[in-house]
C-alpha cells in the first residue's frame, strides 16, 4: 500500500501516515485518488451475484474502477468521506463472509486444484478460531499475514508472508518465516495440530514485541532450536506459479482464469461480463493473486465462449499479454494528483516497446511519486512529473531517478530501451535478466540518446 491515512467515520482523518495500516471497510485509506477500501472475501470466494453487487456499489460510491491486488484482494478506489460509510454499510448488508483481522490466506483454488496436497481451508479455519479465542488478545502488526498453502498448480509460492504454513507430501506442514517460498526461512516441520500450536507461539512472540513486529523480526535460528527443526539442505525450491489468465482444463477440473488489464477494470465492464458468465453456468468466483480471478462452473465446451466474452470486455485472457506486465494507477483520468494520463502512455508503450514486456518484469507507470499501483520496487518505473517522467531503475515511484524524460519523448525513449534489449539479449535471456546485465549506465544512456 501507499502511505495512507486511515479515516475515522465519525470524524476527521486520523493523524497517521505510517505504512502498515490496512484499508479495511471500517478504516478506508486516503490516497491521491480518494479513499481506498480493500475487501477480503473469506477463502477468496464470491458468488457471481455478490461480485456484481460489490461492483455496483463501488460504481455508485467510488470512481468506478475495481482492482484485484497482487495478493488477490478486491480494492475499490475513489471513495469520499461521505460515500465511504455508505459503501461500507451496503457491503456489510450483503452478509457476505469477509475475512477480517489477521490475514490468513489460502490458495485461490483450495479444495478444487487437482494437484494440491491438501485443502488448506480447514487448517486456516482452525487457525482463525485460535487467533480469535486467544486470551489475552494478540496485538499484531496490521499488515501481518499468514499463508496456509496446501500446494497445487496455483499455490501461494510466490506470495510473501510473515509466517508460511506449507503442506508437505508426508502430511506434515512446514513453517517458515518472512518471505515467499523461495526466500522464507524454515523453522519447523510438524503435523497439523502441532503446526497450529507452533504458529500460535510465533504470534504470541510477535504480539509481545509490539504492533510493528513482523515475521522478519523473529530469530529463525532460535525458533528452529525451539521446534527441534533441522534443515535438510533442500534449498533452491522451484517456485513458478502460472498467471491465472487462460483456460484451465486438467484432471477433470476446468475453469476460466482472467487477469485485470493494468490490474483494474471498469465496474460496468465487470458487471456485464459476470452476468454473461452466469448464463454460461458460472456459479463461483475465486479471487487470485497476480490481479486475477477464476470463474468456476462453466462447462468445458463453453469456456472458449466465456474467454472470448472476457476479451471483448477488456480482460486479460492470455498470460503473455503485455498488459499483464504493466502496473499503473488511475492517472489523470481518475486522480487529481496525476500529472499525465498513465493509461494512454501504457497503451502506447505496449505497441512501442514489446521487447520489455516479455513477462519477466513489471513496468510501473505512476501518475505521481506516490506510486499507488505498485508501492514495492520494480525493475523499471516511470513516474510522472509536471513536464515529463522520471525513470527509476529497481526502485519505487518515489525512488531516485536515473533520468528525466520529457513527456513528448517518453515513448521513443522507452522504445529505444526496448530496442537495446532486443539486440543485446542473449539466447534464453529475459528482458529483466538482460537489463540487469546491462546495468544502470546502459539504461540511462539508451533513454537519453533520444534527446539527441
Ligand atoms: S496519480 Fe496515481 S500514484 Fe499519484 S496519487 Fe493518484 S493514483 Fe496515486
Amino acid at each position: 500500500m501507499t502511505e495512507c491515512s486511515p479515516i475515522d467515520f465519525n470524524g476527521a482523518a486520523i493523524a497517521s501516515t505510517r505504512r502498515g495500516v490496512c484499508p479495511a471497510l471500517d478504516a478506508p485509506m486516503q490516497t491521491g485518488d480518494g479513499l481506498l477500501v480493500r475487501l477480503r472475501p473469506l477463502d477468496s470466494r464470491l458468488t457471481p451475484a455478490a461480485f456484481v453487487t460489490i461492483a455496483e456499489t463501488a460504481a455508485r460510491h467510488g470512481n468506478g474502477l475495481m482492482e484485484v491486488t497482487a495478493r488477490g484482494n478486491l480494492q475499490v478506489r475513489g471513495l469520499t468521506p461521505a460515500s465511504a460509510p455508505l459503501f461500507s454499510a451496503e457491503i456489510l448488508a450483503m452478509d457476505m463472509p469477509l475475512a477480517t483481522g489477521l490475514a490468513i490466506e489460502t490458495p485461490p483454488l483450495a479444495g478444487l486444484d487437482p494437484e494440491e496436497i491438501i485443502d488448506a481451508r480447514p487448517l486456516a479455519d482452525v487457525l482463525r478460531a485460535r487467533v480469535v479465542l486467544e486470551e489475552p488478545a494478540l496485538s499484531l502488526a496490521a499488515k501481518l499475514s499468514i499463508t496456509v498453502d496446501g500446494g497445487g498448480r496455483f499455490s501461494l509460492k510466490n506470495v510473501s508472508a510473515d509466517i508460511r504454513l506449507t503442506a508437505l507430501p508426508d502430511n506434515t506442514w512446514q513453517i517458515a518465516l518472512a518471505g515467499d517460498d523461495h526466500t522464507a526461512k524454515p523453522v519447523a516441520r510438524l503435523p497439523a495440530d502441532a503446526a497450529v500450536d507452533a504458529v500460535m507461539a510465533l504470534l504470541r512472540a510477535l504480539s509481545a514485541m509490539g504492533r510493528r513486529a513482523r515475521g522478519r523480526d523473529l530469530d529463525a535460528g532460535e525458533w528452529r532450536s525451539r521446534f527441534g527443526f533441522e534443515e535438510n539442505g533442500q534449498g533452491g525450491r522451484e517456485h513458478s506459479v502460472p498467471s491465472p489468465a487462460g483456460l484451465h482444463l486438467w484432471d477433470g477440473f476446468s475453469a476460466l482464469g482472467l487477469a485485470l488489464p493494468f490490474c483494474q477494470i471498469e465496474a460496468a465492464a465487470l458487471i456485464a461480463f459476470i452476468r454473461e458468465t452466469e448464463a454460461l453456468g458460472c456459479h463461483e468466483i475465486r479471487l487470485a493473486p497476480d490481479h486475477g480471478f477464476f470463474l468456476i462452473g462453466i462447462a468445458p465446451a463453453q469456456l472458449a465462449a466465456a474467454r472470448d466474452a472476457a476479451a471483448a470486455r477488456g480482460f486479460v485472457v492470455d498470460p503473455q499479454e503485455p498488459a499483464n506486465h504493466i502496473a499503473l494507477c488511475a492517472g489523470a483520468r481518475g486522480c487529481a494528483s496525476a500529472f499525465f494520463d498513465t493509461h494512454a502512455l501504457a497503451r502506447t508503450l505496449i505497441a512501442a516497446a514489446p521487447a520489455l514486456l516479455d513477462g519477466s518484469l513489471t513496468l510501473h507507470v505512476s501518475g505521481c511519486p506516490k506510486g499507488c499501483a505498485h508501492p514495492a520496487p520494480t525493475p523499471l518505473t516511470l513516474t510522472a512529473a509536471p513536464t515529463g517522467y522520471a525513470l527509476v531503475v529497481n526502485g519505487s515511484a518515489s525512488g531516485s531517478p536515473e533520468a528525466y524524460i520529457a513527456a513528448k519523448d517518453v515513448t521513443h525513449a522507452i522504445a529505444r530501451l526496448a530496442a537495446l534489449v532486443g539486440t543485446a539479449r542473449r539466447a534464453g535471456e529475459t528482458a529483466a535478466g538482460c537489463l540487469q546485465r546491462l546495468g544502470r549506465d546502459a539504461i540511462r544512456e539508451a533513454v537519453r540518446q533520444d534527446r539527441e
